[in-house]
């Protein structure tokens, strides 16, 4: 009570700007399972209705340049062709 001074601080395991650090590191079995539903899904490509070529859905079709049926932008030119 009064003027004494909570010295509580000192058992933190606290890191040199002052943040909280964990107590113990995190075990090979504990950071794989948690890691074991980081793996990038296989992407939800949609044949387009135009040329048939796999896109995302809901966007432009980068190869003929269409959007359901109506043309949206200039098709992509192939390098090929530019050459
Ligand atoms: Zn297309």
């Amino acid at each position: 009570m009064g003027l004494s001074v909570n010295f509580y601080f000192i058992r933190q395991n606290l890191g040199s700007n002052g943040v909280a650090l964990p107590k113990r590191r995190k075990s090979k079995s504990a950071s794989r399972m948690r890691r074991s539903h980081d793996a990038i899904g296989v992407p939800n490509l949609r044949p387009c209705s135009k040329c048939g070529a796999y896109v995302l859905p809901h966007r432009v079709c980068p190869e003929c340049g269409h959007y359901k049926g109506i043309l949206v932008i200039e098709p992509r030119v192939k390098i090929k062709e530019a050459k």
